[in-house]
């Protein structure tokens, strides 16, 4: 059986950003992919990114739950303009289940002892992310109907693409065949 992860690749550069991007074309109805098809496929995500060593025991609430995250993120993301009160909730909730070090400077931590603390895991590591991150540099990839989302890191601010080899290749050939045409 092939690895339905294959290929796997960050292209968001963290972990609230790969979490949007287990959605492939998100934009385009027909080609609309959730990898995040069941619980296993979660549980096997947090392996791959890094999150966790072992795999989760992640039930369908969970899971659920993860994916409405993903979806209330997005939309922060690429709203304009964003409406980030729609994190209160899952931060909320987050912060009750939260640790808080004895040591300064202040730090909260969701230690993943379970599938159950996942998603307050998630919600954590967006509101780093959305706090402290340079919000300017997070874009959309321009690939029509791809949806992937990314922190630019490049010097010039000119990353269009999730990947050169993926959307950019497409609007490469695209502007070949255009110019041909023409
Ligand atoms: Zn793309």
């Amino acid at each position: 059986m092939s690895d339905p992860w294959d290929g796997y690749d960050s292209v968001g550069g963290s972990v609230p950003l790969d979490l949007v991007n287990t959605v492939s074309w998100r934009r385009d109805p027909a080609r609309r992919d959730d990898r995040l098809s069941d619980p296993v496929r979660l549980s096997e995500w947090v392996v791959l990114i890094g999150l966790g060593e072992e795999r989760l025991e992640i039930s369908e609430e969970v899971l659920e739950a993860v994916k409405a995250f993903r979806e209330t993120l997005y939309r922060v993301l690429v709203s304009d303009p964003p409406d980030a009160s729609a994190l209160r909730k899952p931060l909320l909730a987050a912060y009750r289940h939260a640790e808080l070090a004895a040591s300064l400077p202040l730090r909260w931590t969701v230690p993943l002892t379970d599938g159950a603390a996942l998603p307050h895991r998630l919600a954590l590591a967006a509101e780093e992310l959305l706090r402290s991150g340079d919000l300017a540099r997070i874009r959309e990839c321009e690939g029509p109907g791809c949806g992937w989302i990314f922190t630019d890191h490049t010097r010039n601010r000119s990353r269009r693409w999730c990947s050169s080899s993926d959307c950019g290749n497409r609007a490469r050939a695209k502007r070949h065949y255009d110019k041909g045409r023409g």
